[in-house]
């Protein structure tokens, strides 16, 4: 396959809602048992007690930060095939538009090209040319192939992949698995863990 569009994930992908989510809830990061994804487990709260906390944190979802390998993930993508950012906005409203200007912030071009597709149904991207996800959530992936994709599941310490931790890993573990699936067509093979988030 050498015409693939690629949808990328923001949440755990690009955007660190872990880290910011961490903050509101007094929780190491590092402390993450590895493999969970349920964040109630992980914070001990309910998933509604979670969601209304985040909610109240005016601001959350602009504010995350992109990770050190954010970048280096989104030029691999965009060499590789036509890239759209795919993200499931919560039940506030406000993270809807704050998605979009988080990456308006970090991603202006991807941004002013309309690059993007913001709803939680990622499974109705399936059937665009080549279509690949890129996603930490197991489920996403999954119900992403069941319509037809292929899935790449991004190493978390939250998913089946925990052991790889460092960014450059996460990079090398994509991009390999980018080359199983478009084959020769792919393009790209420097560093992914070392550069800076820009704001
Ligand atoms: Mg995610």
């Amino acid at each position: 396959m050498c015409k693939a569009t690629i949808f990328l994930d923001m949440d755990g992908v690009i955007a660190d809602f872990a880290g910011g989510a961490a903050e509101i809830f007094g929780y190491d990061v590092e402390e993450w048992p590895a493999g969970v994804y349920d964040i109630a487990e992980v914070f001990g709260e309910s998933e509604p007690a979670i969601w209304d906390k985040i909610e109240r944190d005016a601001g959350f979802w602009v504010t995350l930060k992109a990770y050190p390998w954010s970048t280096a993930i989104v030029d691999l993508c965009r060499k590789n095939g036509r890239t759209v950012i795919a993200s499931s906005p919560s039940r506030d409203p406000a993270s809807l538009s704050e998605k979009a200007r988080w990456l308006r912030v970090h991603y202006p071009d991807i941004y002013e090209e309309g690059a993007y597709m913001f709803g939680p149904a990622k499974e109705l991207l399936a059937g665009a040319p080549g279509a690949v996800l890129i996603d930490d959530n197991p489920k996403n992936i999954e119900s992403f192939e069941a319509a037809g994709g292929l899935g790449i599941l991004f190493p978390q310490r939250w998913n089946d992949l925990h052991y790889i931790c460092d960014g450059y890993e996460k990079y090398s573990h994509v991009r390999d698995r980018l080359r199983e699936i478009i084959g020769d067509c792919i393009t790209g093979g420097q560093s992914g863990g070392g550069e800076k988030r820009k704001t």
